[in-house]
């Protein structure tokens, strides 16, 4: 489990907001701390949040980000500080060095598995978009849940591993989560086939 899921698991949406000062009603509705109102529209549901009135959705994570713009491990990080959650971060540093048959495997992989995370990270936005709930009685579609709940850290590894990464920070996380990446893959397959 990667330190984002861990984070979430560790922490219940509704104490997280409340935490922040938005105070929730008996229905789990609040007024939304992202733009002006007086009629509460920003509903918290087990693992995330939407607001009815600007739209803004996402999980726990997410919700700091947007508080207090923040980046996705930022985010994590304020939230380990404020609940002393005391989780380890990860650090990729303890992967061998590569030999050099497996620097021709690690090359023929990367290409790929940026496509794969970059691909998934279209699907997972097109179903937060696609599967939002539209009424405030809608149950949470399993589709929009997983965009919520997924969209944050693979952004986060995008960004920091395949568009920043220099050689050793990509061979690293090659050696400790090629099957995350390569799980992507076959789920993206299976659903739209
Ligand atoms: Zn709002």
């Amino acid at each position: 489990m990667n330190i984002f899921e861990q984070t979430k698991n560790r922490l219940n949406i509704s104490d997280v907001v409340n935490y922040y000062g938005v105070q929730l009603n008996r229905s789990n509705f609040a007024c939304c701390p992202f733009h002006a109102e007086r009629t509460a529209s920003f509903k918290v549901y087990p693992n995330a949040y939407k607001c009815f009135g600007c739209g803004a959705s996402g999980d726990a994570i997410s919700f700091v980000m947007k508080l207090f713009s923040l980046t996705g491990i930022n985010a994590v990080k304020k939230l380990n500080t404020d609940f002393s959650l005391n989780l380890p971060f990860e650090t990729y540093q303890s992967a061998p060095k590569l030999d050099r048959t497996n620097v021709l495997k690690f090359e023929a992989w990367e290409q790929w598995a940026c496509n794969t995370v970059a691909e998934y990270l279209k699907q997972l936005d097109e179903w937060k978009r696609n599967y939002a709930p539209k009424t405030t009685d809608d149950n949470l579609h399993p589709l929009f849940a997983e965009a919520l709940n997924k969209i944050e850290y693979w952004d986060h590894i995008y960004k920091t591993v395949f568009i920043e990464g220099d050689f050793t920070i990509k061979t690293e996380f090659y050696q400790t989560h090629r099957k995350a990446v390569d799980a992507l893959d076959t789920t993206r397959k299976v659903r739209s086939a």
